[in-house]
């Protein structure tokens, strides 16, 4: 096997504590890292720093632990917004995750652009949650949500996809690496295609942040959407990037303190961008670690984490595809490092119970993206998926405890 990157998973796992620990007295093998990634010791230490040291609410106080706590949440900011390479902080609001962005986007941009009869367009393999906030605005508005379809391979079709605007279509919602299949998404010629029809996009990003370069200006996208958690950051904290035009024109979202400039019981004006849309204390810890887990990956270099778990993929999928009975889901050419597979006689629960016994953490159930699973005719898979400090040894002891399994249930 070929190995042209300049990554060394091992030097790189000493900075992530999880991994030598041992789950049921084996040796720890993660492979749940579509779910949510494990946290680098800089990552770890940021939020002890924080806690530890300067612990202060941002924003409104004139003390010194209030500044330094301003100061690193702001400058947290910076460093997203140069790790997506965003034209101004002023685009980057913090969320929750990317199921807060998008469902901020549905109830701001959204209830203000978007009337009876609007179309929105969302792909056959989106997260639930860029799914289901457009059925709520269905709800509320009467708009109507029409799905772009994939193929055998689960790629999205896009000579359909362009037949589908019509004078009717308002936007794309669309995600940029499936969290089902893998596949990642030629966003950058969808965004110009909606473009042509003077169509806004918004990507959900939240599985390509940790694996690709993202450039948000080149993409070109209106909406960029993703959560610190699986880009080895804390959980809670997640970004909206939104062209300044876009947020400019956006109503606030939820009201409260830090996103006002003066309020009577007449009236109330609003923050400056990007503030007004981060009503209340934010996690200031979390954006901080976030922060930091973006300087991390920048260290690492995202082009030597790509190489590297491009080897993965292809080295698992060749050995996992000779394993006799086991049918991958999404086999497109452009895929992250997720294996999505499903095994004759072998329910993926009990393949991933079983698994567990051995240390070797996967996932198994809908993923989330429960209309991409039926549509392969399947309720449920299993799913491996990689990260920058994945082995193939670790790929191996995945594939001999299938065979196990495969032993035990037959
Ligand atoms: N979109 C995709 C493609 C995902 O994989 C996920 C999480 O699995 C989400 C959205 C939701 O992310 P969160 O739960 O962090 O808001």
């Amino acid at each position: 096997m070929s190995i042209d990157t300049n990554l060394d998973p091992w030097a790189l796992r000493e900075d992530f504590p999880i991994l030598a620990r041992q789950v049921h007295e084996q040796p720890l093998i993660y492979l749940d890292n579509a779910a949510t990634t494990q946290k680098p010791q800089p990552v770890i230490e940021a939020l002890n720093h924080y806690y530890r040291d300067y612990n202060a609410n941002i924003h409104r106080g004139l003390h010194q632990l209030a500044e330094l706590a301003t100061e690193a949440y702001e400058g947290a900011r910076v460093k997203l917004q140069h790790y997506i390479h965003a034209a101004s902080h002023k685009e980057m609001i913090f969320v929750r995750g990317t199921t807060e962005a998008i469902n901020l986007v549905a109830q701001t941009w959204g209830r203000t652009h978007l009337r009876a009869g609007d179309e929105v367009l969302v792909s056959m393999m989106e997260h639930h949650a860029n799914i289901v906030p457009w059925q709520l605005l269905r709800d509320q508005l009467g708009i109507q949500i029409k799905v772009i379809p994939v193929n055998a391979l689960g790629e999205l079709d896009l000579d359909a996809y362009q037949q589908m605007f019509t004078p009717q279509t308002r936007l794309v919602a669309v995600t940029h690496v499936s969290n089902a299949l893998g596949t990642i998404n030629p966003v950058r010629e969808m965004t110009a295609i909606a473009h042509d029809f003077n169509v806004p996009i918004l990507v959900d990003g939240a599985q390509a942040v940790p694996h690709l370069q993202v450039d948000v200006q080149a993409l070109d996208c209106d909406f960029y959407a993703f959560s610190g958690h699986k880009m080895y950051g804390p959980t809670g904290i997640g970004i909206l990037y939104a062209k300044q035009a876009l947020l400019e024109q956006m109503p606030p979202w939820q009201g409260g303190g830090e996103m006002i400039k003066q309020v009577s019981f007449a009236q109330t004006t609003y923050a400056d961008l990007p503030h007004r849309f981060e009503a209340g204390t934010p996690a200031i810890a979390q954006a901080i670690g976030l922060g930091v887990a973006a300087d991390y990956l920048t260290h690492v270099g995202l082009e030597n984490i790509q190489a590297w778990e491009h080897e993965l993929l292809t080295y698992a999928t060749e050995q996992m595809s000779a394993i006799e009975g086991l049918r991958i889901i999404g086999q497109a050419p452009n895929k992250a490092g997720v294996i999505s597979f499903v095994m004759q006689d072998v329910h993926a629960q009990d393949l991933g119970l079983l698994l567990d016994q051995l240390g070797i953490a996967i996932r198994t159930g809908h993923h989330c993206a429960m209309p991409v699973l039926h549509h392969f005719g399947v309720n449920a898979t299993a799913r491996a998926s990689f990260a920058l400090y994945n082995t193939f040894e670790e790929i191996d002891a995945l594939v001999a405890g299938i065979h196990k399994v495969r032993q035990m249930m037959s």
